[in-house]
């Protein structure tokens, strides 16, 4: 089985097409796909912004925006697809602008044929007004598809609310929300490592896993990001969406086919939301932290506060989250028992995103203890920097002495197995836009079901009205999240790929 073919044409409309979202990853994607022969042949790239410039002067910020973002750039492919770049001026406020982007897309033999991605690269609050504008404009009919940018909402309600504008407009099968880990290599690798080896999956269950970790750890504080930063916090900008898609990977069943653009992973992702244990009041103070990074060092370099960088962008004091601990449970057949540890954070000793799954002790210990250091099996798969995955063992020391043990690796590091390029998520993912194939894109009822178990913690968190625990930045995070696993006799893996 394969997935859905590549369409003849396509115009591809980018809203938002001189945000930084387009300049940094975008545009650079969409280059990337042309340069090795991956789009459409008839394909035209639409930059839409209330600016007012012209095709010409909107290559020549494109041109400088792959100068600056595409390492080793080759000109003769970036003019190539500067060709068929254009610019269209409208403010997605006034009906009076959109005859020109109407004209500019039906202005083409193909145009029934002709596969219309409408990726908003704007504002949430756009959605609506883009969508109902586009309907108004008759542009919404298949093979139209709209992408939707995080953050799909604030809370449950007002997720539901996004939801239901762009649904009055698009089937949901037009809509693709975009969750940018889904498309990492490594996050797809899960899936394969998973369901395409016999190895791994008879241990994948309570019987055999004694806990999953997963962490994102970021470097970078919120810089020019505090804007919007301090509107959501860790949980929502990273928990609600990133860390639980890469749980539901983790847990799901194995489903009746990947990448073949069907419903099953989804489906399957899915049920493991439905069975995440809802946490009570009481659970939320004791298997949640919250934290906000102080002043501290990072690679050596003096950083601010959270707290002085709201100040310096004159924004007024707030309890927002910089990073979150958190223990869930899924409650079903195949974990029961199982603790999934949550963690993120920014401005934290180093930039790694991995998910550990450690396996239970034998359950005899035939060297009597006497055998030195032995721990339990490791699964380390290492999401970024470097994608790649390794399996910490117990080996025994070379030489007499009898059983002397020594936990060590078998590394399989993806860039140096494969020597090629391993593509941006954002390329893996516009095309799968194009070819119409949804899997690694969020479904309505995934973003809400994420919400809804998020919601009550994020409550009783307000409701408490407590500030976070501080951190130093270039640390671990709160020692509070420490506790949180240490009370389970259990500790956090944070060894180096
Ligand atoms: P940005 O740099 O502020 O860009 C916003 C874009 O929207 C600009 O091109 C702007 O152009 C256009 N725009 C604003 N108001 C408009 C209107 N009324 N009509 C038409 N166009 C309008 O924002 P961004 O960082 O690219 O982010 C865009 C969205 O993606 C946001 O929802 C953000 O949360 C999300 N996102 C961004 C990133 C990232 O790395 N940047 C990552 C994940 C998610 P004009 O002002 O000229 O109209």
């Amino acid at each position: 089985m394969t997935g859905p073919a590549l369409p003849e044409s396509c115009d591809f409309v980018v809203f938002g097409g001189t945000g930084d979202l387009a300049l940094r990853k975008l545009l650079p994607a969409l280059y990337q796909c042309a340069l090795e022969g991956r789009l459409p042949t008839d394909t035209r790239v639409l930059g839409v912004s209330r600016a007012h410039l012209d095709d010409e002067s909107y290559r020549a910020l494109i041109h400088a925006a792959l100068r600056e973002h595409v390492g080793d750039l080759d000109d003769t492919a970036a003019r190539a697809l500067l060709s068929r770049l254009h610019h269209v001026a409208l403010d997605a406020h006034d009906p009076a602008d959109w005859h020109r982007l109407a004209g500019f897309l039906k202005d083409r033999r193909s145009y029934e044929s002709t596969v219309r991605v409408y990726y908003l690269a704007v504002a949430p609050s756009l959605f609506g007004p883009i969508c109902q504008q586009l309907d108004q404009a008759g542009l919404t009919d298949e093979p139209a598809r709209v992408v939707l940018e995080k953050p799909i909402g604030h809370d449950l309600a007002s997720a539901q609310a996004v939801n239901a504008v762009v649904g009055e407009v698009f089937e949901e099968s037009q809509i693709f929300r975009i969750d940018h880990y889904l498309g990492k290599e490594s996050v797809q690798n899960l899936l394969v490592t998973r369901f395409a080896n016999t190895l791994l999956e008879p241990l994948w269950n309570s019987h055999w896993i004694d806990h999953v970790q997963i962490t994102v750890a970021e470097k970078l504080g919120v810089g020019e990001r505090v804007g919007y930063y301090d509107q959501a916090g860790a949980m929502r900008d990273m928990v609600q969406n990133h860390l639980m898609q890469l749980l539901c990977l983790v847990a799901m069943e194995p489903p009746i086919a990947v990448g073949t653009g069907t419903e099953d992973v989804r489906d399957e992702k899915l049920k493991v939301l439905h069975a995440l244990k809802p946490l009570t009041p009481a659970e939320i103070d004791r298997d949640t932290v919250r934290g906000r990074y102080g002043a501290g060092l990072v690679d050596g370099e003096r950083v601010p506060s959270y707290d002085d960088e709201i100040r310096s962008a004159k924004m007024g004091a707030s309890l927002t989250e910089t990073f979150v601990a958190l223990k869930a449970e899924v409650q079903n057949w195949r974990w029961a028992g199982v603790p999934f540890y949550l963690r993120t954070g920014k401005r934290m000793d180093r930039l790694s995103s991995e998910i550990v799954i450690v396996f239970k002790p034998p359950p005899h210990d035939a060297f009597r203890g006497r055998a030195g250091v032995t721990s339990p099996n490791r699964l380390h798969i290492q999401v970024q920097p470097d994608a790649g995955m390794r399996m910490h063992l117990v080996a025994k020391e070379p030489g007499p002495g009898g059983y002397r043990m020594r936990p060590v690796s078998l590394d399989l590091n993806f860039a140096a197995a494969f020597d090629q390029r391993s593509p941006d998520a954002y390329e893996r993912l516009l095309m799968d836009v194009i070819k119409g194939n949804p899997t690694l894109f969020m479904r309505r009822d995934e973003v809400e079901a994420a919400w809804a178990w998020c919601e009550p913690i994020l409550r009783r968190w307000e409701e408490s009205g407590l500030p976070p625990k501080r951190y130093a930045a270039g640390s671990s995070g709160p020692t509070t999240a420490i506790t949180l696993i240490e009370r389970d006799g259990r500790s956090w893996q944070e060894d180096e790929l």
